[in-house]
This record gives C-alpha cells, sequence and structure tokens, in this order.
C-alpha cells in the first residue's frame, strides 16, 4: 500500500453552491454537503462515464467512481498502470495488475473495492470509514454528517439541556463520534471525542446506552471545560480540592463501564467515584459530570453524597466547581 501525499486545495476548485474550497474528486462539499461531478472539463482524457458522469478514460473497463460497466471497443484488454488523464498512486488492492489513483472507491480493471490509507485526515467518517477532518460538517465521500452528531441527537439533547439547567455557558465545544477512545486533547480543548462503538452498526436505538452516552459526554464535556479554563487549575482553591492536575497520568483507557454508573459509588470516600481517584483531571471530570447530570443542584448533590458517607473533602469539590462557575457568571 503507497502512502497518499494530500494535495493542497487549488483555489479553482472551489464549491459552486458556498465557495468553500474542494479537493478534486470530492464527492460532496465538506461544508454544505453539495453532491459534486468531476466531469472531464478540462479535457483531459476526452470520457465521461454514461451513468455518473464522472471523468473516465477510454482504456478503463469500469468506471472508478460508481463501478458501472463501461468496457467498449476501446478498453484495454490487460490492466494498466496509468492511462492518460490519471494517474499512478497504488496498484489494485487485488493485484490484478492494473493501476489505480487515489481516492478511486473502484478499481476501473477490475472493478474490486479499494481502500485508502486516510492518514492525511484528523479521523474517520463515522457513517463510511473513510477520512475527515473534525472541522467537516459532511463527510466529502458519503455526504452524511461527518461528526456523527446525527446518530446520537438524544444523548445531545440531554446534555444541551443538562448544561443550561447547570447554568453553564456553552464554549463552542463541538462532539465528534470516532473510533478508538472517548477524550480531549489538551491541543484542541474544543474537540470532544465520543467513541463511536456505543452507537455504531447497532441495528435499533434502544441498543444505544443513550443514559451512559449522556454521562460520558459529560465526564468529557469536563475535560475540555477544564482545559479551557486552565488558568484556574493553577489556583489554591482549586489545588485544594482537586490537587495537582499536572501530575502524571497513569490511567488506563478501558474503565468506559464507570460511566454507567449513574450513582455516586461508596467505595472510595475521598472521591465520587472510583474513577475520579485515578488522577485529579478525572476527580474534575467525574465532579463536572455529576455536577451537570444533578444540574447544578447542590442541596440534592449533598443529600446524595450523604447518603454515600462521602468525606468533607467531596463536597468541597463540588462547592469549588458552583463557586467557579458563579464567577463566571459575574457574581
Ligand atoms: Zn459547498
Ligand atoms: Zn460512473
Ligand atoms: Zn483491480
Ligand atoms: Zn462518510
Ligand atoms: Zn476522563
Amino acid at each position: 500500500m503507497t502512502r497518499h501525499r494530500r494535495e493542497t486545495p487549488h483555489a479553482e476548485l472551489r464549491c459552486d453552491r458556498c465557495g468553500h474550497q474542494l479537493e478534486r474528486y470530492w464527492r460532496h462539499c465538506p461544508n454544505c454537503a453539495k453532491a459534486h461531478v468531476w466531469r472531464d472539463e478540462a479535457h483531459y482524457t476526452g470520457a465521461e462515464c454514461y451513468r455518473c458522469g464522472w471523468v473516465v478514460s477510454d482504456k478503463f473497463s469500469f468506471c472508478p467512481w460508481c463501478r458501472a460497466n463501461i468496457r467498449d471497443s476501446g478498453s484495454s484488454d490487460e490492466p494498466l498502470r496509468a492511462p492518460k488523464g490519471f494517474k499512478f498512486d497504488a496498484k489494485c488492492d487485488w493485484r490484478c495488475g492494473g493501476g489505480v489513483q487515489y481516492p478511486m472507491p473502484w478499481c476501473p480493471w477490475c472493478s474490486r473495492e479499494q481502500h485508502w490509507p486516510e492518514g492525511a485526515f484528523e479521523g474517520t467518517c463515522p457513517h463510511c470509514a473513510r477520512g475527515v477532518d473534525d472541522w467537516m460538517h459532511a463527510c466529502p465521500w458519503c455526504g452524511k454528517d461527518a461528526s456523527g452528531q446525527d446518530l446520537i441527537p438524544r444523548a445531545l439533547t440531554n446534555v444541551r439541556r443538562l448544561l443550561r439547567a447547570s447554568r453553564l455557558t456553552p464554549w463552542n465545544y463541538r462532539i465528534l463520534l470516532r473510533p478508538g477512545v472517548s477524550g480531549v486533547d489538551p491541543r484542541w480543548p474544543k474537540r470532544v471525542e465520543i467513541e463511536q462503538r456505543y452507537v455504531v452498526g447497532k441495528k435499533k436505538r434502544d441498543e444505544i446506552p443513550w443514559s451512559m452516552l449522556v454521562g460520558l459526554i459529560a465526564h468529557e464535556l469536563g475535560h475540555s471545560f477544564l482545559y479551557h479554563h486552565w488558568a484556574w487549575t493553577r489556583t489554591q482553591s482549586f489545588r485544594n480540592a482537586f490537587g495537582r492536575v499536572d501530575k502524571a497520568y497513569r490511567v488506563s483507557d478501558d474503565t468506559w463501564v464507570d460511566f454507567q454508573r449513574r450513582r455516586v459509588t461508596t467505595t472510595r470516600a475521598d472521591y465520587v467515584t472510583a474513577y475520579a481517584g485515578t488522577h485529579p483531571q478525572e476527580d474534575f471530570a467525574e465532579t463536572f459530570r455529576f455536577y451537570v447530570t444533578r444540574r447544578g443542584r447542590m442541596r440534592e448533590l449533598f443529600s446524595e453524597l450523604g447518603g454515600k458517607r462521602k468525606s468533607v473533602i467531596v463536597y468541597e469539590k463540588f462547592l469549588a466547581l458552583h463557586h467557579y462557575l458563579r464567577s463566571l457568571r459575574g457574581w
């Protein structure tokens, strides 16, 4: 498999609906989702597919864009590396002997499906698994919501409602459904990645663990919030409650089960949940999760903590967060 080097967009390749820059052979504008047809406008090959209208070569047996059979007397009997108008980027995945150009989904010689390494992109689309960047609204390959937010509307509505009830002002965070692990990279504190396996591939909506997702999103938003207000972590009041956030991390990522727990756990008196005890940043994210899912109602939270025999420090964590949020609102 050869590595694909991503081309810088040419100024002339622009969406004719919204003006956003495109890369050649993107099926959809990543900004407005408009479907694009890449014709033979520059007369590179003198041929377009009868079915999809995209540029093809007379030498091809199949359209590499829509898989239509386009074999005729001009087609090459042998698979070629790169006929006029096309580049050789890789050999066909199926070793038919022909060459393929990025990002052809089908081999123009044997019609079989091609896989492309999408390392030039920041992530992958939860709908079609091809490469997308985090800012993209639409997937350039399948045209669907590249963030995957359309797959978890119930969870997102719920989280937004909880944040509003907790009187948290939105900070332009962006939820992205992605494969791998859930988390927030401190370099991009507003991008909140949520593991897609809880949602993608589920056939029925009731197979999706909605309340766990709400908890998970609230937890990750806690990380995003803290990175967004990092100066606060340097203050004495924060340190007294949560400790030092720059402490070395030794947390395994397989602790997602914790987010299924809706109640405060009894295992550790100094932390709201056992997972909160793994690191000061997790402690904050868990405290944030409970604060938000209890709508910032301190009286209810405190009686819940009392029932679980939590020590004073846990109350102080919630108070530190509560007071900080008030100070942000100008109290
Ligand atoms: Zn557009
Ligand atoms: Zn076609
Ligand atoms: Zn092939
Ligand atoms: Zn897609
Ligand atoms: Zn965490």
